[in-house]
Order: structure tokens, then C-alpha cells, then sequence
């Protein structure tokens, strides 16, 4: 043990519980038990691995209620998003407990004999999880690892622990074996550095900072291991004269300010183009002053607090850039913050730039189809966006041009089990989700027989 840390209730501030630190003796062990049991684990029959994962997403919906009032009370998300985060877990579940008897590999026609190829487990994975979405953000790490026959180490955000070491417990009561999945709570420094240099993990899915995310994959080098890495955006939402202005509009808020703006796909950048944006202000600014940001336990908040003292305040050196209107926000005890609309004069300034990970939006305009896509492209990020327009051969010429590893169309929404998910450029390395994510959780083995 390195000592405790104590969850506070981002909404009122108060102590919610101690939860023990792992030390790197702890670390070291649990990667051993964990690369004991992949000994186990790998060779299940698929069709008895693919029950366990089942019985794991029955245990999660079992206890989704409990999840989801957790998430509430250690992360500030509202009700509403807890629970769809509780069951996106059991669905990703679901979706790759149908892998195991899927696993195909391929027969290549070859002279001389038979080729066939596998995908063999890699062994032990570490999955580092950040504050933002802890329980979907595990999920979509464990779920497709252990499907493909990893075990799995997993660093929850030194912020927001308690639904990973709930996932820990489920995990065991569903039957999946000890040493298969074991959460580690701890510092990034020790537990989460301890998975990148200790030989027996063999791969890292990392989500988080950008700049963390540049360490450890220069960590990762060192032993060529595997890594995946779901980083920071600063994505646009664009929006063109000949879209539905009132939809676009009042999708908006939601886009940027779900989850107090902490979301790695928040469309915290909002192109208007130049005929439109007078009237997209006007409704814009009505949508943002309905957005209900109040007591997340309550099933019609639209946003709860922000996550700690620490990111409050490093939110607020956003502010130097003009406010076009706010939003409203309860005050007195917890880390609260109305919706705030910005309209920076300048695209070097630092709130267009940067991603905030809070409830700030800049918003501006633009002259033309090719000026949107510029203005769109010019950022090392490339995570999501939006294209809100009533012409589809429009909405697929600059779906095409905008570097981005998620788009929607007339839609905000980026994220669904089904389909790929992940960044350009620095915003991340590799794809997670949909029908390819054992690919990155396999490595593929060729083997040829001679029939000679
Ligand atoms: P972070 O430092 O990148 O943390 C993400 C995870 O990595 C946490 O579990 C963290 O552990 C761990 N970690 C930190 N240093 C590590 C290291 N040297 N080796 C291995 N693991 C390490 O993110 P943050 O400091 O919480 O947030 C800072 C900013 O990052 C935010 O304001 C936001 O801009 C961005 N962010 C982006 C995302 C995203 O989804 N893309 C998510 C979170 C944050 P600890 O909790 O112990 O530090
Ligand atoms: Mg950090």
C-alpha cells in the first residue's frame, strides 16, 4: 500500500470514502497473478469463455442501478448518463462475448503444404482509465481483451475509483476465474508506469492527456509493446446556412456541455457559416440558457459539476477571450460552472486551440465550404466533429476532408459499440470498438505444414 486517497463528492464536496493506493510491490504481483492465470484463461473453450463474459454483463445490468448511483456520487455525472454508462458496459460485454467462437483465422493457399494462420492472445493487458468516463472507457479496453483471451490489469483514475473496484467484484461473482480481471487503484506514476516497464504486460490501452499518452508510448518503445492510445480533441461542430439552424441549435449545448464539457469528443469549436451566424447566436443562446446544470442525482440534470478543485481552476485560465452568453449554475459548496460561450477574436487564441475538458465553447464564423474544412483541419487533434447540412453530397465531401477518426452527420453523437472509434493525428493511435477490436488484442500467428 502508498497510502489512501480520499473521493470527494465533486457536487458538494463532501468525503464519500478512503480507498487504498497500491505500491509497486502490490503492482508486481497482480501482473504475475495475472500472467499465471492467462496461462488458464487462454485455453477455456471459447464457448465457455463466451458464457463468462455473458454472465459479467448480467452481473453489470444486475447492478446498474448501484453502478450508476456511484458514478453520480464520485464522478458528478448526472443519473441519466450514469446509467447509459453502466449499461454500455454490459452491452460491450455482450457485443464480444459473441468473439471467442469468432476468432477465425485464415487458410492462404500456398505450394507445397497448408498455410493457416491464428490470432493468439497477447497475455497480460493494462488498461489505464481516466477520470472522465470510468466505466465505459474500462469497458471498452477489458471487454474486447478478455474476449480474445487476455487477462487484464486496470488503473483506474486516482479521482474515480469506486465503479472500477465495483466492476472488479462483478467480475468475480459472474465466475470469470481470480487473476483475469483485476483492478489496481494507484497513482499513474506508480501503478500506471509500472504497466508500461514490467515485461509481463505485453500491451497498453491508455486513454487520457495527450501528454501523458506521448510518455508512455515512448515508455512503451522500450519493450516494442503494444499500445493503443484514446487522447485529447478539440473537435469541430460545423455548421452550414442550409441546415435545420433550429436542430443544430438546440443539439448544440449537449454536443460540448455533456458532461461539463469533460469529454474527450466535446465539440468544443463551433463554425457557423458568416449568412447564419447572427440567427445561430440567437437560438444557440436561448438552448444554452435551458441547459439544466443542477444536482446530478436529479433525473432531468443535463449537467452536474465539474470533476475536482484542480480542473475548476485550470478551466477558468480559459476565460480571457470575449463571452458572447452563459449558461446557469448552482452556487455555494462543489466544483460548479455555468455553460460559457465564447467568441474568440482570433484562431492562435489559446481557448480555440486548446482542449479545455469543461463547459466552454468557442464559437466562429466561416465564409465557405473550403474555409469550414480549413479552419476545421487546423489542429493536431482530430478525434470527432459534426457537419450539420440539408445537402448530402456536401455533408460527404467535407465528412471526407476533415481529418477525423468521428464524424455525424445532422447527429452529435460519436460514440456507439458497434463501429470504430479513435483519432487522428494526436489525438490518438489505433481504434477501439466495433467488429475489428480483437485484431489489436491478437497477434496474428502463420503457421505452414508441410505436406510433402
Ligand atoms: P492524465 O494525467 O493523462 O491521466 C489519465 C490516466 O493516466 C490516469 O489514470 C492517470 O493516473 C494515468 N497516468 C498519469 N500519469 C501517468 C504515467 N506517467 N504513467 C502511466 N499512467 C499515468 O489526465 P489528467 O491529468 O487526469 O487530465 C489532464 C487533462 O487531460 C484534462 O484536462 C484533459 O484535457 C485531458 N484528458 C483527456 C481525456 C480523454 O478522454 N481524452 C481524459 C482525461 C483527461 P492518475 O489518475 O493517478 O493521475
Ligand atoms: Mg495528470
Amino acid at each position: 500500500m502508498s497510502g489512501i486517497y480520499q473521493v470527494i463528492n465533486p457536487a458538494n464536496e463532501s468525503i464519500v470514502t478512503d480507498v487504498d493506493l497500491a505500491d509497486l510491490a502490490a503492482v508486481d504481483a497482480a501482473i504475475e497473478k495475472a500472467d499465471r492465470a492467462f496461462k488458464t484463461w487462454r485455453t477455456i473453450a471459447p464457448g465457455e469463455r463466451a458464457k463468462l463474459l455473458r454472465a459479467f454483463a448480467q452481473e453489470v445490468t444486475n447492478h446498474r442501478q448501484e453502478l450508476a448511483m456511484l458514478e453520480v456520487t464520485n464522478s458528478g455525472h448526472t443519473i441519466s448518463n450514469a446509467l447509459w454508462e453502466a449499461d454500455n458496459v454490459a452491452n460491450v460485454l455482450n457485443y464480444y462475448s459473441a468473439a471467442p467462437e469468432r476468432l477465425f483465422g485464415r487458410q492462404i493457399p500456398v505450394p507445397n503444404g497448408i498455410d493457416i494462420t491464428f490470432k493468439e492472445p497477447l497475455g497480460v493487458v493494462g488498461v489505464i482509465v481516466p477520470w472522465n468516463f470510468p466505466m465505459p472507457i474500462a469497458g471498452w479496453g477489458f471487454a474486447p481483451a478478455l474476449a480474445a483471451g487476455n487477462t487484464v490489469v486496470l488503473k483506474p483514475a486516482e479521482y474515480t475509483p469506486l465503479t472500477a473496484i465495483k466492476l472488479g467484484e462483478i467480475a468475480l461473482k459472474a465466475g470469470i476465474p481470480e487473476g483475469v480481471f483485476t483492478v489496481i487503484p494507484g497513482k499513474g506514476s506508480i501503478v500506471g508506469n509500472r504497466f508500461v516497464t514490467h515485461p509481463k504486460v505485453r500491451k497498453i490501452v491508455f486513454t487520457g492527456s495527450t501528454e501523458v499518452g506521448k510518455s508512455i508510448m515512448a515508455g512503451c518503445a522500450e519493450q516494442v509493446k503494444r499500445v493503443t492510445l484514446e487522447l485529447g480533441g478539440k473537435s469541430a461542430n460545423v455548421i452550414f446556412a442550409d441546415s435545420d439552424l433550429e436542430k443544430a441549435a438546440a443539439a448544440a449545448p449537449g454536443a460540448v456541455f455533456d458532461n461539463a464539457g469533460q469529454d474527450c469528443c466535446a465539440r468544443s469549436r463551433i463554425l457557423v457559416e458568416k449568412k447564419a451566424f447572427d440567427k445561430f447566436m440567437e437560438l444557440f443562446e436561448s438552448a444554452v440558457k435551458k441547459f439544466r446544470v443542477e444536482d446530478p442525482s436529479l433525473a432531468t440534470a443535463e449537467m452536474g459539476p465539474l470533476i475536482s478543485k484542480k480542473q475548476f481552476e485550470s478551466v477558468q485560465n480559459y476565460l480571457n477571450e470575449p463571452v458572447a452568453f452563459k449558461g446557469s449554475a448552482p452556487s455555494g459548496k462543489g466544483f460548479w460552472m455555468a455553460p460559457t460561450v465564447l467568441q474568440p477574436k482570433s484562431t492562435d487564441s489559446k481557448s480555440w486551440r486548446e482542449e479545455i475538458f469543461g463547459p466552454v465553447v468557442s464559437v466562429m464564423p466561416f465564409e465557405d465550404e473550403a474555409d469550414a474544412i480549413a479552419k476545421a483541419n487546423d489542429t493536431d487533434f482530430g478525434l470527432s466533429g459534426s457537419i450539420w447540412t440539408r445537402d448530402s453530397a456536401k455533408a460527404i465531401r467535407v465528412s471526407r476532408a476533415i481529418e477525423s477518426g468521428n464524424l455525424s452527420v445532422n447527429s452529435n453523437s460519436s460514440v456507439r459499440y458497434w463501429t470504430p472509434f479513435g483519432g487522428y493525428k494526436q489525438s490518438g493511435l489505433g481504434r477501439e470498438l466495433g467488429p475489428d477490436a480483437l485484431d489489436s488484442f491478437t497477434e496474428v500467428k502463420n503457421v505452414f505444414i508441410n505436406t510433402d
